[in-house]
């Protein structure tokens, strides 16, 4: 799960676009397992980027070799899309905090090791409040709600966490305290080429699943509709592959890539997975309804690639408030 972090932490210091490469995929061969794989990568960026050398040392490690599971604990019963908004709480103490609250809809919640926890200090500060910490699963006080069941992703698992009078040392703090928001900020570029990635892997496997049941059906001489609908879809593909690498391949460059512009790739790419795996059971007729094919497999898995890591709508807002500054500057 190392991909991307230096070798001192157990990873092997590659490129973004290797990790998007990886990421797409495994999830052309089983999406559930790629969202298993990225939650480790997601729950282990935080502490990478604003960690102590203590922390990272002492955390990263068994979240890049799978020895423990990681949590990235963001949303909340009433605070997703509006990050600002949550409400858990992290009260300062004489040696650290202790925080009360709860999770909702936390990728292996269930079974986390680690958790990678954003509280708020102070809810009226709204995303001046916002504070990172690292909360080890084991501590008292931590509980988990049941695995919730779900449409698709199956193999990976979804449950809330509750915190109760939960103490997090302070040296467990990631960045500043209120500085929990440029945390989010810079984890969400990491996350959207995970969910991008994704999207194009699940538009491959609809795509190879269709080839290969129409292939059986029919030899090599396709119906002329099943035909075009596949060169289109192998273009819009190849589209949304070009999109991914293009940001992954800025993020190696510079370091990161404008909210605008991640927006519109991982929209763009999510929206490919979903369209593609709906037009391929289209194609197949009643075979895409049927679960030994796996592209019912691939409309199901798909869906919530556009809801997760900032939901498709929520990255047309920012696409188009950026979109309107460009005009103002005009
Ligand atoms: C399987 C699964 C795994 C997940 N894993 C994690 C995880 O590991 N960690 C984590 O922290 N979260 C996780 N989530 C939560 C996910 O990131 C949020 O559900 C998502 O960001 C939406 O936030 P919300 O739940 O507050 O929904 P809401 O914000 O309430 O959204 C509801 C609907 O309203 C729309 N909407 C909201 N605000 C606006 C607006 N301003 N303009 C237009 N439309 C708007 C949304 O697009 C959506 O369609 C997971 C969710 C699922 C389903």
């Amino acid at each position: 799960m190392g991909l991307i972090f230096p070798r001192r932490l157990g990873g092997s210091d590659d490129s973004h676009v290797a990790y998007a490469m990886a990421m797409e995929e495994i999830a052309a061969g089983c999406a559930a397992t790629s969202l298993v794989f990225m939650t480790q990568m997601h729950a282990a960026y935080p502490i990478f980027v604003a960690g102590s050398d203590a922390l990272a040392e002492r955390y990263i490690p068994g979240l890049l070799d799978g020895s423990v599971y990681g949590a990235l604990g963001i949303t909340e019963p009433s605070a997703g899309s509006d990050v600002a908004s949550l409400r858990t709480a992290a009260r300062r103490v004489s040696d650290g905090y202790v925080v009360n609250g709860s999770k909702t809809f936390i990728t292996t919640g269930d079974r986390a090791g680690v958790i990678v926890c954003f509280a708020t200090v102070d809810h009226a500060l709204g995303r001046d409040g916002v504070t990172a910490l690292v909360i080890d699963g084991s501590t008292p006080g931590v509980s988990r709600g049941r695995p919730f069941d779900k449409l698709g992703m199956h193999g990976s698992s979804t449950a809330e966490l509750f915190f109760d009078d939960v103490h997090v040392p302070g040296d467990h703090l990631l960045g500043e305290e209120g500085g929990g928001w440029s945390v989010v900020m810079s984890s969400v570029v990491k996350s959207r080429i995970s969910a991008a990635a994704q999207g194009v892997g699940l538009a491959r496997a609809a795509y190879a699943r269709t080839l290969a049941a129409l292939s059986a059906r029919h030899g090599r001489r396709l119906p002329d509709e099943a035909t075009f609908a596949l060169a289109q879809l192998r273009g819009q593909i190849l589209q949304g592959r070009l999109l991914l690498i293009a940001a992954a391949r800025q993020v190696d460059a510079e370091g990161t890539v404008p909210p605008d512009r991640i927006g519109i790739m991982k929209q763009a790419c999510t929206d490919l997975g979903f369209r593609a795996a709906v037009d391929a059971a289209r194609i197949l007729g009643p075979l895409g309804d049927l679960a030994d094919l796996g592209v019912e497999r691939c409309v199901r898995d798909a869906k919530v690639t556009q809801i997760y890591d900032g939901t498709n709508e929520i990255q047309r807002l920012l696409i188009g408030r950026a979109t309107a500054r460009a005009l103002e500057s005009l």
